[in-house]
């Protein structure tokens, strides 16, 4: 009898994997090969919006005319600045009946070259000098090998494309770490002390320029490569974009291949999330389904291409005038699903969490009523209303998921783009892939994980 009680009145922890189908787990599986090939075309935000764009016009999406009509059906889409990307499919309802949102973020940390980068020491090599972007552990970006992304602007208005390192046979970009002999000062630094940012300079040659008369023969030997290559000159750096971020491929982790290692799941597994999750929703729409990617969440969401600009404003007040719906209507009848990854509780460091409200392996996508730090600061807090509308849509749907909070309040925390879409007075929640190592350069989470965040954001927009 008391068995029965407990499990009519406390809630239930079970393992994803006892709880999903052999349909599901066939699904879930083919679409952790297709995440991974996402993941390998997209490792900068312009790349990401490349990749969805390319995804998107396959699908029939073109760009959004402002001051056109649309009608149920229609898939449009604008960039901003080449590095953000919103999608919409009108829904069969009148936008007053509000859209369903979802956003996530498609920038990660890494390091980005310095204005200036290139320059050469008494070391007899050449190196960049980066200036990290996001919160890294930076003791985490030596001695693995890097690949270099992005784009060189030049004044004539031309956009060079940068990515070496990631295929076959391509050489690759290091920074050398001390050796453990020589390493008793730095060992008894604080970690996140030992290694400097300014010390995060990566080598990229050491063949001197072959005319001995010249100076700084190894920057310019490096120099002359760039300008064969790109055409460019030193001062052209000043105008680029180039990150360095790891040269790992995505891949299967575990010997029952049940996780994907890979750079930059933050937040690359919820943004293919909600794209997929637009695009399979596309037949049965009843609301007008959007899905954003943007850019700058991780050194706080400002900027022309952040979720603080009105970007996301103007594309909305767009497609409401492409029917003639009120926007504030619109506004205040939508969702937004902030769907961003979440920590995953790890038993090696038990300290930093609170298990019985920590993100769960295997548990389905994270439900994050908050985020914020030390007491919530930072956080769009949803309500219970919110919450209990959340449970209602996943549970109906049959998502497999938990609630959970990112660790020991005390501990730390995060933010999300959630309080800039709250800003707004769209009602919105937080949502994510549960992550361990999250912003190390190879994270790991579950295919169960990534699956049931695609099969949440899907719910979402067709409720
Ligand atoms: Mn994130
Ligand atoms: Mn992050």
């Amino acid at each position: 009898m008391s068995e029965k009680m407990s499990k009519q009145l406390l809630s239930q922890r079970k393992n994803g994997y006892d709880l999903i189908t052999a349909e599901e787990r066939l699904e879930m599986n083919a679409y952790g090969e297709e995440y991974k090939v996402f993941l390998s075309r997209g490792c900068t935000e312009r790349e990401c919006v490349e990749e969805t764009i390319r995804m998107a016009e396959e699908r029939g999406f073109r760009p959004l005319v402002r001051g056109e009509k649309l009608v149920p059906g229609d898939k449009v889409y604008r960039t901003e600045g080449n590095k953000a990307i919103i999608l919409a499919i009108i829904g069969s309802e009148s936008l007053e009946k509000g859209a369903v949102i979802c956003g996530a973020h498609i920038d990660n940390p890494r390091l980005d070259l310095k204005p200036n980068p290139l320059y050469e020491d008494d070391g007899e090599v050449a190196r960049f000098k980066t200036h990290y972007y996001g919160g890294i552990r930076k003791y985490q970006w030596v001695s693995i090998p890097l690949a270099l992304h992005g784009v060189i602007c030049k004044k004539d208005g031309t956009i060079i494309r940068v990515s070496i390192g990631d295929e076959p046979g391509d050489p690759q970009l290091t920074i050398p770490d001390l050796l453990p002999h020589l390493a008793d000062k730095q060992a008894k630094e604080p970690l996140w002390q030992a290694i400097k940012a300014e010390d995060l300079n990566i080598i990229v040659g050491s063949e001197p320029y072959p005319d001995t008369e010249e100076t700084d023969r190894i920057k310019l030997q490096v120099m002359a490569i760039l300008n064969e290559k790109y055409g460019i000159t030193e001062d052209d750096f000043n105008s680029a974009e180039l990150c360095a971020v790891p040269a790992f491929r995505p891949t299967d982790i575990g010997l029952d291949r049940s996780m994907i290692g890979a750079f930059g799941h933050d937040d690359r597994v919820c943004s293919f999330a909600s794209l997929k999750a637009l695009f399979d929703a596309e037949k049965s729409l009843k609301r007008t389904g959007i899905c954003i990617l943007t850019d700058k969440e991780e050194i706080g969401s400002y900027g022309v291409t952040g979720m603080d600009s009105n970007y996301f404003d103007r594309f909305l007040e767009d497609l409401c005038r492409s029917e003639g719906a009120d926007y504030n209507t619109c506004i205040e009848h939508s969702f937004c699903l902030s769907c961003d990854v979440t920590a995953a509780y790890d038993e090696n460091y038990k300290y930093a969490y609170e298990k019985r409200n920590a993100g769960r392996w295997n548990g389905g996508v994270g439900i994050c009523k908050y985020t914020g730090a030390r007491g919530k600061s930072g956080a769009s807090d949803a309500t219970a209303e919110v919450m209990a509308y959340a449970r209602r849509v996943l549970d109906e749907a049959g998502v497999l998921w938990h609630v959970c909070e990112l660790g020991k309040a005390d501990e730390g925390g995060g933010g999300t783009i959630a309080h800039y879409m709250a800003r707004r007075g769209i009602a919105t929640l937080d949502a994510g892939t549960p992550l361990l190592a999250m912003h190390a350069p190879f994270e790991v989470c579950t295919k169960l994980d990534c699956y049931m965040t695609y099969r949440a954001a899907k719910a979402f927009y067709l409720d």
